[in-house]
């Protein structure tokens, strides 16, 4: 393999599709499956992600705000694109682009069903987000009398789908919490039905409730950190492939003497003779300040360099003691070789953070 030459995120595009696949097989065969591509597809790239998965057959696209679902249309990807939380502000151009917003309150769905209205729409798609315990955005079960009259019968929106999300799908401990949400979505689905006269595609499951709850597939699951190699689970881990790779290079050595200090406010000191490396990677590409001060590690030659000191906006420095290596040569940070996960694990954090974290300035590469 060529090496990078500068800090570089490789993008396996067949590291998705095995993980996408993996994912099918563990559901039964009439389950839809929407691809949750928001934050640039978990910090990724979200055009080559989306655009591979649509290729593959996926049913539904999510993102976070309109913006996100602007740049996919942008990019010519056709499916019906859901918008999870879309602001009053973007209607508009949420209308425009033909995006389905999910609508999560009383304030919301007036406000929605206004503009489409305006915009002499019939049978616009939406998608209703009901809270059965997260207590982060949804209606309450007692609102579908509300939201049915609200509709009324001019048929401006069209209801397409009905969900919900659970509050601790990978913790086994709260099993008996995520059961209640499952019941509680249930009984909301079926008054919705009653109350419309049919029923919208139902979904609840994101990665790790696919993984632990699969007795509620309900007509969709919504996969976003699985499609990108995690479960936040070891063994699920290792059944996925990463998609990310993180990768810089050595662009200075140091030799160190005993007492001497590296980095800003001299947080690491020598207490021997020392080599150290400068990597052209800093909080301000993602690697948060938490990582420093030996808390991580990352991979030269396949041995580990622990960062020293502390993180620096465009820098880190590694102590490459114990490794044969010169400048230029290449070091991993994170991706097949050393997960993700455990990097993140390291700095008190998770998969999702590190990989949505790691910013636009970092070159793309993505492999087929
Ligand atoms: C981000 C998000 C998901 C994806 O969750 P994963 O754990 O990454 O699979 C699913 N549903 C909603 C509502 C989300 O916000």
């Amino acid at each position: 393999m060529d090496k990078v030459g500068e800090t570089t995120l490789e993008i396996s595009l067949s590291a998705l599709s095995y993980n996408y696949r993996y994912l099918k097989s563990t559901l039964s065969t009439e389950t839809k499956f929407l691809a949750v591509v928001k934050a640039f597809a978990y910090g990724s790239d979200m055009v080559a992600v989306a655009t591979k998965l649509e290729a593959l057959g996926v049913d539904y696209f999510a993102v976070a705000y309109v913006k996100e679902g602007i740049l996919l249309r942008k990019a010519g990807i056709t499916s019906p694109i859901l918008v999870l939380h879309p602001q009053e502000t973007n209607f508009e151009q949420l209308i425009a682009s033909c995006l389905e917003p999910s609508l999560y309150s009383p304030r919301i769905l007036k406000s929605f069903l206004a503009t489409a209205k305006a915009h002499k729409q019939t049978n616009y798609p939406i998608h209703l987000k009901f809270n059965t315990g997260l207590n982060r955005l949804g209606f309450w079960e007692n609102d579908v009398a509300h939201i049915v009259k609200t509709l009324g019968t001019e048929k401006a929106l069209r209801i397409t789908s009905v969900f919900s999300h659970l509050a601790a799908s990978e913790d086994v401990q709260e099993k008996a919490f995520s059961l209640g949400q499952i019941k509680t979505f249930t009984a909301i689905c079926e008054s919705l039905k009653s109350a419309l006269g049919y029923m919208p595609i139902r979904h609840m499951l994101n990665t790790s409730g696919i993984i632990n709850y699969p007795q509620a597939q309900f007509d969709m699951v919504r996969s976003g950190i699985g499609l990108y190699g995690f479960g936040n689970d070891k063994e699920i881990d290792s059944k996925l492939r990463p998609v990310a790779t993180l990768k810089t290079i050595i662009s200075q050595l140091h030799k160190i003497e005993p007492g001497e200090t590296v980095g800003y406010n001299r947080a690491y000191a020598a207490n021997g003779y020392r080599t150290t490396a400068t990597l052209p990677i800093g909080h301000a590409d993602g690697i948060g300040r938490q990582y420093g001060n030996g808390k991580t590690k990352v991979v030269i030659h396949g041995q580990p360099a622990p960062i020293i000191g502390n993180v620096c906006m465009d820098m880190i420095m590694v102590d490459v003691t114990h490794i044969p290596c010169k400048e230029g040569d290449e070091v991993l940070v994170f991706g097949a070789g050393q997960s993700a996960e455990t990097f993140a694990d390291n700095g008190n954090s998770i998969s999702y953070e590190l990989l949505t974290a790691i910013s636009q300035r970092v070159k793309r590469v993505i492999l087929e």
